[in-house]
């Protein structure tokens, strides 16, 4: 329940009449339609108190006008201000979390931090066997890397910690965020993190998103279960995290890779040779133009796999994106044989799951094949949903049989 205003010197921030609901239900976000004013005392970056109908507080929050998100909420206790410890607390709790799921450990990959999931929002944590990158996505955070270097240390000790940004998001926020060594030296030599038994290597300096894609971590051990014995596409494979696992836990008879990166390729074969696996090979060329070249020369696979770069960060390019996602399943339902399987992945946030299974479903009708979901997964649990938050939920993983 809401609690009367404190009577505290945080700066207020005033939403406009019958504005407050949601944030009383814990949405993290208030956007800037939804205030009244914001007092000038609080200069962007500051915590102020967000302040309903009535005068009624609320949460706490830190502004930033020159992002759409005004106010990010962290705290809907009056008696919680936002302190240096009450984001070390937040730290720790959230690091806790995976001790207790099991999945902090020295020799593997998790995500310590998922931004509003874990009740911080902007702020991404990925530990990679002893070594830390951090992604900052908002202001708030930018201006509390201290508090939150100090936290990381006190909780795991890290042997490095290296900051991230994403450009886009950084756009929207008005803030510059130099990527950096902020503690420690990332070795030259390569990293390496184990992960269901395969051992991959990482780079963390120059890798796509934070180094290493966590969040499929359980879905390609899923995937896999259904390879034996079978002949697998892994399209947009990066470093080869569902290819490796197909042969290695799946024992599939035989493993390509695709990527457009080069980069992402040659860690995909080191990844292959020092795992042992000889059926697998990569390929560095465009996916939509090896689709399709597949499928004029008549190929055929037991399983494809469709993992996708995001296809729209905004809700404008929502149809686009289902074309293209409409497309590439329709391709790769053309290259399976009856009985095949098709694993297919949308990063999109802004594509909801029943938009992409009404996608899947335009496949089947289509193509006159029978698509039958055997499995609807999303990212793992380190990458959980908060269900006041449900724009943490953006990954869809459907395992189907195709006919
Ligand atoms: N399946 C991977 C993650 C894929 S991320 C894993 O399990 O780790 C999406 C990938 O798509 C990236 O590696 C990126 O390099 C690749 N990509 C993006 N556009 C591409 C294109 N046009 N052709 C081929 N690969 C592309």
């Amino acid at each position: 329940m809401s609690q009367q205003i404190p009577a505290s010197d945080v700066p207020k921030a005033v939403l406009l009449p019958r504005k407050a609901q949601p944030l009383y239900g814990r949405h993290p976000w208030a956007l800037h339609s939804a205030f009244d004013h914001i007092d000038t005392a609080a200069v962007d970056g500051d915590v102020v108190q967000l302040v309903g109908d009535h005068g009624r507080f609320v949460a706490y929050g830190v502004v930033n006008r020159k992002s759409r998100i005004h106010v990010r909420l962290y705290s809907w206790d009056v008696e919680q201000p936002l302190t240096d410890d009450f984001w070390k607390q937040k730290i720790a709790t959230s690091i806790d979390a995976r001790r207790q799921l099991g999945l902090f450990d020295e020799n593997a990959g998790c995500r310590l931090i998922y931004s509003e999931a874990d009740g911080l929002s902007g702020l991404i944590v990925d530990y990679f066997a002893g070594h830390i990158v951090l992604q900052v996505n908002a202001l708030a955070m930018e201006r509390r890397l201290d508090v939150i270097v100090a936290a990381l240390n006190e909780q795991v000790s890290p042997k490095s910690i290296t900051l991230r940004g994403e450009a886009g998001v950084i756009k929207a926020e008005g803030v510059t965020i130099e990527p950096r060594v902020l503690q420690g030296e990332v070795p030259t030599e390569p990293i390496f993190i184990q992960e269901n038994g395969i051992e991959f290597e990482l780079d963390l300096s120059t890798g796509q998103k934070t180094g290493f894609y966590l969040d499929q971590r359980e879905n390609r051990v899923a995937a896999a279960k259904y390879f034996s014995g079978r002949r697998v596409l892994d399209m947009f494979c990066y470093t080869g995290g569902f290819a490796l696992a197909a042969a290695k836990l799946g024992g599939a008879s035989e493993v390509i890779g695709i990527d457009g990166s080069d980069k992402a390729i040659d860690l995909a074969r080191r990844n292959a040779e020092r795992n042992g696996l000889s059926n697998v090979r990569f390929e560095s060329v465009d996916a939509f133009d090896h689709l399709k070249a597949l499928v004029d020369a008549g190929e055929k696979f037991d399983a494809v796999i469709l993992d996708p770069p995001k296809f729209t960060k905004t809700r404008r390019n929502i149809n686009e994106a289902l074309k293209a996602y409409y497309h590439i399943n329709r391709q790769a339902v053309n290259l399976l044989n009856p009985g095949g399987i098709l694993v297919t992945c949308s990063c999109s946030g802004n594509i909801s799951r029943d938009d992409f299974q009404m996608t899947l479903l335009g496949v089947a009708q289509k193509s006159g094949r029978d698509i039958q979901l055997l499995e609807q997964r999303s990212a793992s649990i380190d990458h959980p949903t908060l269900l006041t938050c449900p724009e943490t939920q953006y990954l869809k993983c459907f395992i189907c049989r195709v006919e």
